[in-house]
C-alpha cells in the first residue's frame, strides 16, 4: 500500500466498552496503517463528556456532542444546556453535534420526542456553527423535511451510515450535506449502498466505520474498530474504478474541511 494513504474515520464511539480495555491500542494501531485521523461521536451526556476528554488525549481524535435518537427522551433542557457548554468550552476538541436524528426502527424513544429533540439540536449546532452528524433510520421522508425546515447548514452535514437510495442522496447533498458510508458497503448484497457509493460526486463521500458497530468483510461479526476505515475505503476504491490513495485523498479532504480541523497526514 503507497505510504501517502491517509484515511479517516468519519463516525467511531470510541467511548463505548468495547475499547475500555485497549483504547491506547486501538488509536496507535489506526495511526500507525494510516488512519490518522478519528472523529468519535457523543450520543448522550455522559458519552459526550467522554468523547471531548479522548479528543484531549490525542490530535488524532476529535470529538462531537449530541443526543441520539435512541436518547431523546433523556435530553432535558438542563443536559441540552451542558451539551452547549461542553462544546463552547472546548472548542478545540469539539468540531461537530451529533449524532442526531431519527430513527424509527426501533424507537427506543418516541418518535415526537425524536423530532422535536433533533429539531432543538440542530438550532443550537446552528447557533454554535457547528457542522451536523445525522443517524436517519427508516425516517428519510421526516429527516429530510426537517432539515429544510431547520436549515440552511453553512457548517454543512453528513448523513452517517447513509442508507438511503441514490435519489435520496441527492437530495441531502443539494442541501449541503456529505454522505459518509460505513463497513457495510464491503457485504455482498449491500447492493443500494454500494450504488450510492460509486455514484455520489467524490467531493460529498466520507468513509466512516460506526465502531464498535458494523465490522467491514472480513471482519464482519467481531468488534469494529477505526483501522478497518482501510477496508472500506478499498472497497469503494474498487466499485468506483479508483486507486485508494486517490479516494483516501479527496475523502480525507473533505471530512477536514467539513470538520474544520487538520489532522496529522
Ligand atoms: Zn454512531
Amino acid at each position: 500500500m503507497p505510504d501517502d494513504v491517509c484515511l479517516i474515520d468519519s463516525h467511531c464511539h470510541l467511548d463505548m466498552a468495547d475499547y475500555q480495555s485497549d483504547l491506547d491500542l486501538v488509536i496507535d494501531r489506526a495511526v500507525q496503517y494510516r488512519v490518522k485521523g478519528i472523529v468519535t461521536i457523543g450520543i448522550d451526556l455522559a458519552s459526550s463528556q467522554a468523547a471531548v476528554s479522548i479528543a484531549g488525549l490525542t490530535r488524532a481524535v476529535r470529538a462531537t456532542v449530541g443526543f441520539h435518537p435512541h436518547d431523546a427522551a433523556k435530553a432535558s433542557p438542563a443536559s441540552l444546556a451542558q451539551l452547549a457548554a461542553l462544546a463552547d468550552s472546548n472548542k478545540a476538541e469539539v468540531v461537530g453535534w451529533g449524532e442526531i436524528g431519527l430513527d424509527y426502527v426501533k424507537k427506543y424513544s418516541p418518535p415526537e420526542t425524536q423530532r422535536s429533540i433533533f429539531r432543538k439540536q440542530l438550532q443550537m449546532a446552528r447557533e454554535l456553527k457547528l457542522p451536523v452528524i445525522i443517524h436517519d433510520r427508516e425516517a428519510h421522508d421526516d429527516c429530510l423535511r426537517i432539515i429544510s425546515e431547520e436549515g440552511p447548514f453553512e457548517q454543512g452535514g453528513i448523513m452517517h451510515c447513509f442508507s438511503g437510495d441514490l435519489n435520496f442522496a441527492q437530495k441531502v447533498i443539494d442541501k449541503n450535506f456529505h454522505i459518509s458510508i460505513p463497513g457495510i458497503v464491503t457485504y455482498n448484497k449491500a447492493n443500494e449502498m454500494q450504488e450510492v457509493a460509486c455514484q455520489v460526486p467524490l467531493e460529498r463521500l466520507l468513509v466512516e466505520t460506526d465502531g464498535p458497530f458494523l465490522a467491514p468483510v472480513p471482519f464482519r461479526g467481531k468488534r469494529n474498530e477505526p483501522l478497518y476505515t482501510l477496508y472500506t475505503a478499498a472497497r469503494i476504491a474498487e466499485l468506483r474504478g479508483l486507486e485508494l490513495v486517490e479516494l483516501a485523498r479527496q475523502t480525507t479532504e473533505n471530512c477536514q474541511s467539513l470538520f474544520n480541523y487538520e489532522f496529522d497526514c
